[in-house]
């Protein structure tokens, strides 16, 4: 059995959301933990659960849309990027490794297939780092390598801490960051 991307599809989904934050001149701003970022969260969510996911969401704001495998004790196959940009960001960057592993999941869909461990897509919280303190925010907590309260009690240049953006957008989660084994992690990013 083979599956195939489906290459206008895969375009479809950048182009409608580059349509979130689109600037004038064709890119896009959609700094982390704004209204943007969070209707471009809300999109992503909607098709992975269209696709069959199951969405989960951390105390960071990573969101993690998982098909699930045969195997549900393997370690999940994980795939995916961020969807923040920075303030004159392209509609690509981000966005694509994201959208990739929608389409992995949709095209292993549409061809029935199984796999025996579960497949991530992951949107790792505030990569950029253009307004909060620093980047890769989301990721540097599920890699151990910050502490939660350390990022949620981070500040942008009007006062705003993370941790109530975070909240007043519906993205503070209940799970915990990180502490789960991956199998493989794959990312397609375009900068
Ligand atoms: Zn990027």
């Amino acid at each position: 059995m083979s599956a195939a991307v489906d290459r206008d599809r895969l375009w479809r989904s950048h182009m409608e959301m580059a349509e979130i934050g689109a600037t004038a001149r064709g890119g896009v701003c959609r700094l982390a933990l704004t209204d943007e970022d969070k209707v471009s969260r809300d999109l992503f969510v909607e098709w992975a659960e269209a696709a069959g996911c199951a969405v989960r969401v951390d105390v960071v704001g990573n969101i993690f849309a998982r098909r699930a495998g045969t195997d549900p004790n393997a370690p999940p196959v994980m795939t995916g990027s961020h969807l923040d940009t920075q303030p004159l960001g392209g509609r690509f960057d981000g966005a694509y490794g994201v959208l990739a592993g929608l389409e992995v999941v949709q095209a292993l869909n549409d061809a029935g297939a199984e796999t025996r461990a579960p497949l991530d897509i992951v949107v790792w919280t505030d990569e950029e780092g253009c307004r909060f303190t620093t980047k890769t925010m989301g990721s540097a907590v599920f890699a151990g390598l910050r502490s939660v309260a350390d990022v949620l009690d981070g500040v942008d240049p009007d006062g705003l801490r993370f941790g109530d953006e975070l909240a007043r957008i519906g993205y503070a989660g209940s799970e915990a960051c990180g502490g789960f084994a991956i199998g493989a992690y794959f990312e397609a990013h375009i900068e």
